[in-house]
């Protein structure tokens, strides 16, 4: 893999997502258009969704919902209705589970830490032993503060304190660390394409487990588009309820062959190898903002300290790399390097000298 020379026309992007599309995916978009009722769907479906389960080692029904992933929170949190929810809420994206529940007018508790914090198994059995709950949210990698969850030791206590539904949000860790949702036992695990995967933004893989599904049948008002009994019921016959993005389903299938060539291993390793990096150079540099033992294998957020952070962000901007401020609160404070999909460690390093060129430049 190699990834093309950044310039100030066409910046590469170093947020965390969208990211750089590869030209055989960007050139899978014009692949010959097909009917969304002919055998044609049905094959590209039949070919890229068992192939997305395997990667996600999980045996159900992965869903590919024509929507960003905030419709597809939406959906899980109406398939679960009434609830109650517990949310575990560690930063931007994992308080957007509570606020779609609170929207839906549905009941619900958050388990809130501070920003820059993980959420750990310990604080979530406390909370599971006070309440009794319907589902759990979680945000694997919560992208707005840099934090990684320990998502297999907290699916872990969740069933052991009341076995309530667990549903993750996975949008920017799925594709680049490895997921085993079986044996962990996850219910629901939902990513949209533009993070780790690579692909332009609208397409949302959405994993349902059976019991999820069947849960979900007495549902109160839980509408049509994103009903998971009308989405089974379609994948049965290798089909969607309505047009699905197909021209994305494309892309999948071509992002797939290319996870296939590089191998899982060495893909989850790459973006170990990138984190790494990032932190070492970040070293006497910056501090990081994500507690130590929970960062993020595809997101780095840094403190800016005293550099000039808006002067920072516009300078590499204009040699090429398009880097991420902080989210929210940490906006001006924190700034956020997104390693993931296309990137390599050769990218990476040249992007890092450039950014130590920037610095040196601001304080000589
Ligand atoms: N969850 C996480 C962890 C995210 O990082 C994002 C977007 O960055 C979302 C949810 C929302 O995704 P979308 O904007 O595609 O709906």
């Amino acid at each position: 893999m190699t990834m093309r020379k950044p310039t100030a026309e066409r910046p590469l992007l170093l947020i965390p997502g969208p990211t750089e599309v590869a030209p055989e995916v960007a050139a899978a978009a014009t692949r010959a258009m097909i009917g969304h009722r002919g055998p044609e769907i049905s094959e590209l479906l039949q070919r890229t969704l068992p192939r997305v389960g395997r990667m996600l080692g999980f045996s159900s029904s992965v869903y590919p919902l024509g929507c960003s992933a905030t419709g597809a929170m939406e959906g899980a949190v109406r398939n679960a209705a009434p609830g109650p929810f517990l949310h575990l809420v560690c930063g931007a994206f994992s308080r957007r589970w509570s606020e779609i529940r609170a929207a839906c007018g549905l009941p619900g508790d958050d388990l809130e830490v501070e920003w820059g914090q993980a959420i750990l198994p310990d604080q979530v059995e406390e909370a599971l032993q006070g309440g009794s709950y319907a589902a759990v949210t979680l945000v694997h990698n919560e992208t707005s503060t840099g934090v990684m969850n320990p998502l297999e030791q907290i699916a872990e206590v969740v069933r052991r304190n009341g076995n309530p539904l667990l549903f993750v949000d996975t949008v920017s860790s799925m594709a680049a660390v490895e997921m085993k949702l079986d044996e962990w036992d996850v219910d629901v695990c939902l990513a949209g394409v533009q993070k780790a995967w690579a692909l332009p933004p609208g397409l949302t893989l959405c994993a349902v487990s059976e019991r999820a599904r069947r849960a979900s049948e007495t549902a109160p008002g839980k509408g049509f588009y994103f009903d998971w009994q009308v989405h089974e019921k379609s994948l049965l016959k290798w089909q969607t309820p309505s047009t699905p993005p197909i021209s994305l389903l494309h892309q999948l299938d071509e992002a797939l062959d290319r996870i296939d060539q590089e191998g899982s291993g060495a893909r989850y390793r790459r973006h170990r190898d990138m984190q790494a990096r990032v932190m070492e150079w970040a070293s006497g540099r910056f501090e990081p903002f994500a507690q130590e033992g929970y960062r993020s294998m595809t997101v780095s957020a840094l403190r800016s300290g005293s550099a000039d952070l808006a002067n920072l962000l516009s300078r590499m901007r204009a040699r090429g790399y398009v880097v991420g401020n902080g989210y929210g609160k940490t906006k001006g404070e924190v700034f956020r390097i997104g390693h993931m999909g296309e990137w390599t460690l050769p990218a990476l390093d040249a992007a890092l000298s450039a950014m130590d060129e920037e610095l040196s430049k601001a304080s000589g």
